[in-house]
């Protein structure tokens, strides 16, 4: 993730705090010292808050180890003010797998909360209910006891595409399958989504930014899962572009602008003697424009993967690989011979002329 501060890796998996994060400890130590909070109190939950992230990090790293043992990779952890962050490389549709996957995680936290608890030494609820709300080292550990009891239970809440939402559309696409699954998640989670933003707005504003993240994340995840189901049956065949717009690596930069207003076209295959050696998209050319001057090469600002696909490769794996490696443009080619591109721009275009016309002609 941008702006990430790279803290190690664990079983391969880079773990990574956001630098948003620092902001959440900055802010504590803050209203701590206005308030003339003594300093020893602010030493304690200034604790809290790392130790309760260590614990996201074992909750996502719940997630990780499960999904592992379904072959999927966990590239990152992303540690962000709102909680943790697990990228898989794929989201898993399997509706056993995304259950026990989505699952691991706040098992963790249960599992937490049952090894604290013989170390609080309390043995009845009212005990619990005398704890006062000042954090010092004689209730640092039922704190974080308590702290992980409720991470566990909001995470459960099914809100998708929270933990809680995953299970629930797994337990939906049984019955459903996963298209249809998906959709009923996603608008559940989006009315749980603006229930938290406005209860946000009167007790926490944290809840605010969750129920935004739900809400945006929910539509996300149901176009991306719309968009895939509509693909499948497709090739790559049914878009390619047979007409290539190619740029040779030695033209500069003020004729690629000029390729660029003169055409349709808002991805160029670069070519050495013909032969393609990577590719320059709109954004890439408009941003080289703004740092180096016009007479710069191609060459020198363009992007030296090429990723190859034949023409019966089906278009929902193009579609996923190109959002994966975010790429913009990718070649066809049969036994060798170059035969056109796909790109994001004619991709997006034959998605919105068949999601107008789903269900009738395919
Ligand atoms: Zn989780």
């Amino acid at each position: 993730m941008k702006y990430s501060l790279r803290l190690g890796r664990i079983s391969g998996i880079k773990i990574e705090i956001h630098w948003t994060f620092l902001i959440l400890i900055a802010w504590v130590i803050f209203t701590s010292l206005r308030t003339n909070t003594e300093s020893q109190q602010i030493m304690w939950s200034v604790l809290l808050i790392l130790a309760v992230f260590v614990c996201v990090i074992l909750h996502e790293l719940g997630h990780a180890l499960a999904a592992k043992k379904f072959n999927i990779k966990t590239t990152s952890i992303t540690l962000l003010p709102i909680g943790g962050l697990a990228q898989m490389e794929q989201i898993p549709e399997k509706p056993k797998e995304e259950l026990v996957i989505a699952f691991a995680g706040p098992a963790v936290n249960l599992v937490i909360v049952a090894l604290l608890y013989p170390m609080t030494g309390i043995s009845s609820s009212s005990e619990l209910q005398e704890l006062n709300s000042k954090i010092e080292s004689g209730n640092f550990i039922t704190v974080l006891m308590i702290v992980n009891f409720w991470l566990a239970i909001f995470n459960l809440i099914p809100a998708f595409p929270m933990d809680g939402g995953r299970v629930f559309r797994a337990l939906l696409s049984f019955k459903l399958g996963h298209v249809r699954a998906t959709q009923i998640a996603a608008s559940v989670g989006q009315v749980l989504g603006i229930f938290f933003i406005f209860f946000g707005f009167f007790y926490n504003p944290f809840l605010t930014f969750i129920g935004i993240f739900i809400y945006l994340g929910a539509g996300s995840e149901s176009v991306y899962t719309q968009t895939r189901s509509m693909l499948q049956g497709f090739t790559v065949k049914d878009v390619v572009m047979h007409e290539v717009p190619c740029i040779d690596k030695n033209a500069s930069l003020k004729e690629a602008v000029y390729q660029l207003l003169n055409s349709q076209n808002k991805n160029f295959v670069v070519t050495d003697a013909g032969k393609p050696v990577g590719t320059l998209n709109r954004d890439q050319i408009i941003k080289a424009l703004h740092e180096q001057n016009d007479k710069i090469l191609v060459d020198q600002i363009k992007d030296n993967a090429l990723t190859y696909f034949p023409t019966e490769a089906p278009l929902d794996k193009i579609w996923r690989e190109m959002q994966k490696r975010k790429q913009h443009v990718i070649l066809v080619a049969d036994n060798g011979k170059l035969e056109g591109i796909v790109d994001d721009e004619n991709l997006a275009e034959f998605i919105l002329i068949h999601s107008s016309t789903q269900g009738s002609a395919r």
